[in-house]
């Protein structure tokens, strides 16, 4: 007897294998702890909150902290957060499934937890292909979103793993031609600086996700959060359990809100170091690094895809390399790091060519 969901009776769990190097650049996360940032102010606000009560004030100041960081007419009616932006898609996923035959509809290459969650709640997941230019078909995209079963769209912009933020116009117009729910994942906002949240009001279908893994890096943490109108925020409450996000992580999240100068301040130099070493890659006549809107970068390395990996990691640097999709075989990806870091992987790539 089988005594779980069938439909996932022959699904493997992913394998999350998480190397550990001295020099990690593997998982566009940051080097700098927002503990040690924020100590005293996170230690002080803990001293009025509360851990022995469900509810807390901290809920109802951080959704305005969130409101007053995003602008745009937002209000804290907009807004629910969780465990990550990871736990946000979950709810989403789960809030617009209906059988096993509906399908949210994706571009490809793009965040592969799209699929593991769909999967997770019984939905698939269709694909619209990239291209070469990281580019993708706008009629192929919506002929996949009208189809009936089609439950919603999904935008990742700035996109993981390419680093492009996509065609502000085919998504305006992606979100004016239909009344599906389109999810903009805006995970790498801190560093494209471009957002949909001014369009909140305008489309009704619009829903976006964020997360302060990156920007304010805190992936340890686990925050994330969701904002669309309140209509559609009230629909998406009924899948969520209650108080399903501990007061401790509320009260450090508002802290960073509050004190975020020095995390925008960090995000600045990121996006120098990043440019530098695009540069950097570049003068590698066998490298061909590509533009990037976020704190890591995408880079083709030929036939030597696999062996630079192999040799970072040898000498104790971690990115990542792409097998399964045709697109990425030989690329890429390296989170771009504080000047130390940094220093090590642009050596080792030096070091690699003249061995
Ligand atoms: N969306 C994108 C595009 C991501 O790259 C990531 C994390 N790698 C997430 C969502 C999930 O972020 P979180 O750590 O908040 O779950």
């Amino acid at each position: 007897m089988y005594r779980f969901r069938h439909d996932l009776k022959d699904r493997k769990l992913p394998v999350i294998s998480v190397p550990k190097r001295d020099v990690m650049m593997c998982l566009n996360e940051s080097a700098m702890d927002p503990f040690q940032v924020v100590r005293e102010q996170f230690l002080r606000r803990m001293e009025t909150v509360h851990l022995n009560r469900y509810f807390s004030e901290v809920t109802d100041e951080l959704k305005k902290a969130l409101a007053d960081y995003i602008g745009h007419g937002t209000t804290p009616e907009c807004f629910e957060f969780g465990n990550g932006a990871d736990e946000m898609l979950y709810y989403l996923f789960t809030s617009v499934r209906e059988s096993q035959n509906t399908y949210a509809v994706s571009i490809a290459p793009s965040y592969g937890d799209y699929i593991t969650y769909t999967r997770a709640v019984g939905m698939g997941t269709r694909f619209a292909q990239i291209d070469e230019r990281f580019d993708f078909d706008e009629n192929e995209y919506l002929k996949l979103l009208e189809h009936p079963d089609c439950r919603m769209g999904i935008l990742c912009t700035p996109n993981n793993p390419t680093g492009n933020l996509l065609d502000d116009e085919k998504v305006h117009r992606i979100l004016s031609s239909t009344d599906k729910l389109i999810l903009i994942d805006e995970a790498y906002y801190e560093f494209s600086g471009r957002t949909y949240a001014p369009y909140i009001k305008k489309y009704p279908n619009l829903v976006i996700i964020r997360t302060f893994s990156k920007g304010f890096g805190t992936s340890g943490l686990r925050f994330g959060y969701m904002f669309s109108s309140p209509e559609n925020m009230y629909e998406i409450k009924k899948v969520m359990t209650f108080f399903h996000m501990s007061i401790m992580i509320q009260a450090f999240a508002l802290t960073i809100l509050e004190n975020r100068e020095p995390f925008l301040k960090y995000n600045r130099q990121i996006i120098e170091n990043r440019d530098r070493m695009i540069e950097m890659l570049n003068r590698f006549e066998q490298l061909h690094a590509y533009p990037s809107s976020t704190n890591f970068i995408l880079f083709s390395a030929g036939n030597h895809a696999e062996r630079l990996f192999e040799y970072l990691k040898e000498n104790q640097v971690a990115i990542r390399m792409y097998g399964s999709h045709k697109m990425l075989g030989d690329k890429l990806r390296v989170t771009v790091s504080n000047e130390e870091d940094n220093r090590i992987f642009g050596e080792l790539i030096k070091s690699y060519w003249h061995k």
